[in-house]
């Protein structure tokens, strides 16, 4: 990928055009191609994630990747994701991938998701329950969006740093989970998992007494390192979408269905079968 205009040209570029005081709904646009039985759990989970980010705070494209497919000098409105589940190397292996491939800048500055994929190994994917199917969708969908993937692009983490240092979240893991400092963020489970998650203790197996403000323990939060039963988004991680452009304006927490996998994938890093099993046999 590359940018076609450096941070300069940026700034002095953004100041020809009018800045929108409201962006416009966001669009996920799932072009799904595969099994016909799992179609509709993504376009499930598209409807709650484009639901509880709303839209952009800007989102006004500057400027793009190559093959990005947002517009410039347009408000970014439809994020593009290819998914797909078909037969990639059979049982055990690859589990899938997932992430954003193409990006925009806003006149905020904010580095965008614009375009990703998602693939699944259809060996492997109808051995999970649906519950396990759309949580894993769900989890997947944010990583394309921008979860884990464009925090240090954003400037809200430093990798190896532990802590996640934008200011939405920040607020509410101080005023809604009661923490001191920014939230923390996974730095174990080895590549894909540290670095993009919040984190969890002992690997997800314990309860990490952070709760929110309804009591549910952030181990059993969507976006951690692995996720375990009766999985929800919380107002945490909708925060931290805001840090990173989204406008998330009435952030309400939902339970989730849930499941007990273990996530591992950042970019477009692939997901083991034998970690699945691994954490579902512990659990
Ligand atoms: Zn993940």
């Amino acid at each position: 990928m590359r940018l076609l205009k450096n941070a300069l040209g940026l700034a002095v570029f953004a100041s020809f055009f009018f800045v929108p005081s409201a962006s416009a709904a966001l669009v996920v646009e799932v072009d799904y191609s595969g099994v016909a039985a799992y179609e509709a759990a993504f376009q499930s989970a598209a409807n709650t994630w484009q639901g509880l980010l709303g839209g952009y705070q800007d989102g006004l494209i500057v400027s793009r990747s190559f093959g990005s497919t947002a517009l410039e000098n347009q408000v970014l409105e439809t994020v593009r994701i290819q998914a797909s589940v078909a037969s990639i190397d059979g049982a055990g292996g690859t589990l899938g991938q997932a992430g954003f491939t193409e990006f925009g800048l806003d006149t905020s500055g904010y580095k965008l998701a614009t375009d990703g994929r998602m693939q699944f190994d259809s060996a492997d994917f109808g051995g999970l329950t649906p519950g396990q199917r759309e949580a894993l969708i769900l989890h997947e969908m944010a990583h394309v969006l921008g979860f884990g993937t464009l925090w240090t692009d954003n400037g809200v983490y430093v990798n190896g740093s532990g802590e996640f240092t934008g200011v939405n979240a920040t607020a509410v893991w101080q005023t809604e989970f009661g923490q001191s400092g920014t939230p923390d963020v996974e730095l174990s489970g080895g590549v894909g998992t540290a670095n993009g998650h919040w984190n969890e203790f002992d690997t997800g197996s314990n309860f990490t007494g952070i709760t929110d403000g309804l009591g549910r323990d952030m181990t059993f939060e969507l976006m951690t390192g692995w996720l375990n039963p009766n999985s929800f988004i919380s107002e945490l991680t909708l925060a931290s979408f805001r840090d990173i452009g989204f406008a998330t304006t009435n952030a309400t927490a939902v339970p989730e269905p849930g499941s007990t996998l273990l996530w591992s994938v950042l970019g477009l890093a692939a997901e083991s079968r034998r970690r699945l099993l691994k954490r579902r046999l512990a659990s």
